[in-house]
């Protein structure tokens, strides 16, 4: 039914002289104002954002280029067509989600109405990372305002252009009672996260995604967290090469690198590693060139502190491919190392650049217990033109989502919950799963009033002749 920000003292949670403190409470008023709840304020709000996507186009391309020198299609394909599939998946389908779905029931209340209902959590924290600066804020708030509650939205202080950009803008076309943008560096973020939410929805690396986690177990709030961690890809030896090497090096070097479910490295046999060197090598050129830096299709390291990190992870193994680096760019090519060890420097974190490494296995077994002795990933890849081994790899491991014979296409479906396991991360998003994952199902049940002479046989005084005994 909507209506204003109820007057009154605004309450004052344990953390006053926080500076953020009265941002939250006055989007906690506008919360319990009721304003967000009915199916046409979502929908406005939600339509407004589909005119921000479509009028600041240009802007988002110029900023992310400005960024990290993102190239426009890959902006245009991950920041602006990705997020609309999922506003127009979400505007034809909310009424149908926020629907009661009525359960069975027992003999004693088959008179009675059972439920759940579709509630909101309230007010939710959205904190989103630098290499899709748009799309990993925009997805989970577009299913926040579809599950009808209020959002503070923490976008990266890393690509600096964008979130200018998102701070001057994306408020202009939301209803600012219930909608706030904060700019805020890590201390500041710390401060942000004092305060009371009824959720937060973190993207970014485990390390801060457990620091999250301790600020919000403080007030029991529920957490989504959206992790990275190395991504292994298997490659058998029945495969065509060329197609493999085309793929793997598609999903590695686009927006060089930076993309949590890039392939971080390819699991193989020597024979397959001598195999598919010439083929990467043709797939490189034929995607940037004979100089990859002087292509526009190729991205920059966001910063020079991510530069230096990833330059240093060079010294693994034996450059194959690329290898060279220009620091006043940010430029890295895309690389290739081949026989890696699991004990070197780029076997201990995620690459989130533009290297493959190439890890040598005898054979699938050999593969699977190598990716089942590490950290649970984000996705498994695997590459086979053998259908069993394809199954075999499935069946076996374990990571938040799973695509066989191409990389980073299963994020196009809006079906699939998108998510990680273990050090990858915590719930799911994507389609229904991110309205679900800002929903929270209450169980209802509404009895009548009338039919009390049964109640009595609930009510003590029991005695032997209701139980039996
Ligand atoms: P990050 O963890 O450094 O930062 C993410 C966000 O947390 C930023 O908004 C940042 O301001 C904030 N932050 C940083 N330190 C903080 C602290 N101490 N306290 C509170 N907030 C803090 O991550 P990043 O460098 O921006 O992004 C790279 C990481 O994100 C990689 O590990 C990558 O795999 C992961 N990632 C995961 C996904 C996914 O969907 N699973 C998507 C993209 C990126």
């Amino acid at each position: 039914s909507g209506g204003a920000i109820p007057k009154g003292p605004v309450v004052c949670s344990t953390v006053c002289g926080n500076p953020y403190a009265g941002l939250v409470s006055h989007l906690r008023a506008a919360w319990l104002s009721g304003k967000t709840r009915p199916l046409e304020y979502r929908l406005a709000q939600l339509e407004a954002l589909g005119r921000f996507l479509e009028e600041k186009k240009q802007d988002i391309l110029e900023a992310t280029a400005l960024d990290m020198g993102k190239p426009s299609f890959e902006a245009y394909f991950t920041e602006i067509l990705l997020c609309k599939n999922e506003l127009n998946n979400t505007l034809n389908n909310l009424s149908h989600w926020m629907k009661d779905e009525h359960v069975d029931k027992n003999l004693v209340t088959q008179l009675d109405s059972a439920f759940i209902r579709k509630d909101p959590y309230g007010v939710v924290l959205i904190i989103a990372p630098w290499n899709y600066p748009i799309h990993l804020f925009l997805v989970p708030l577009i299913g926040a305002i579809a599950a009808g509650n209020c959002v503070v939205v923490k976008p990266s202080e890393i690509a600096k252009n964008t979130e200018r950009l998102v701070a001057e803008v994306l408020t202009c076309y939301l209803d600012s009672d219930c909608f706030a943008v904060v700019t805020a560096g890590v201390q500041e973020t710390t401060r942000l996260l004092e305060n009371k939410f009824d959720y937060i929805f973190f993207t970014g690396s485990p390390s801060v995604g457990r620091i999250v986690m301790t600020a919000a177990a403080k007030h029991l709030t529920p957490v989504t967290l959206e992790l990275g961690g190395k991504n292994p890809c298997y490659v058998s030896d029945t495969c065509d090469v060329q197609n493999v090497a085309r793929r793997v090096a598609w999903g590695r070097f686009f927006n060089a690198g930076q993309t949590c479910i890039a392939p971080d490295y390819i699991l193989c046999s020597v024979e397959m590693q001598d195999k598919l060197m010439p083929a990467l090598r043709e797939a490189i050129t034929e995607y940037f060139g004979p100089n990859p830096q002087e292509s526009p299709d190729f991205a920059r390291i966001v910063g020079d502190k991510q530069f230096r990190r990833v330059r240093a992870l060079l010294c693994s193994g034996r450059v194959a491919i690329g290898g060279q680096t220009d620091e006043k760019e940010r430029y890295i090519a895309p690389t290739v190392l081949v026989d890696v060890q699991p004990s070197d420097p780029a076997m201990q974190e995620e690459i989130y650049g533009p290297i493959l490494l190439i890890i040598t296995v005898a054979n699938v077994e050999e593969a699977i217990d190598f990716i089942n002795s590490r950290e649970q990933p984000l996705v498994v890849y695997v590459f086979s033109s053998d259908n069993k081994v394809v199954n075999q790899v499935l069946e076996k491991t374990s990571s938040g989502s799973f695509c066989s014979n191409d990389t980073l296409m299963q994020v196009t479906l809006t079906s699939l919950p998108f998510g990680g396991i273990g050090s990858s991360g915590l719930g799911k998003y994507h389609g229904k799963f991110t309205f679900d994952t800002f929903t929270h199902r209450r169980g209802c049940l509404q009895r009548g009033t009338g039919l009390e002479p049964i109640n009595t046989l609930r009510y003590p005084p029991y005695g032997p002749h209701k139980t039996g005994l």
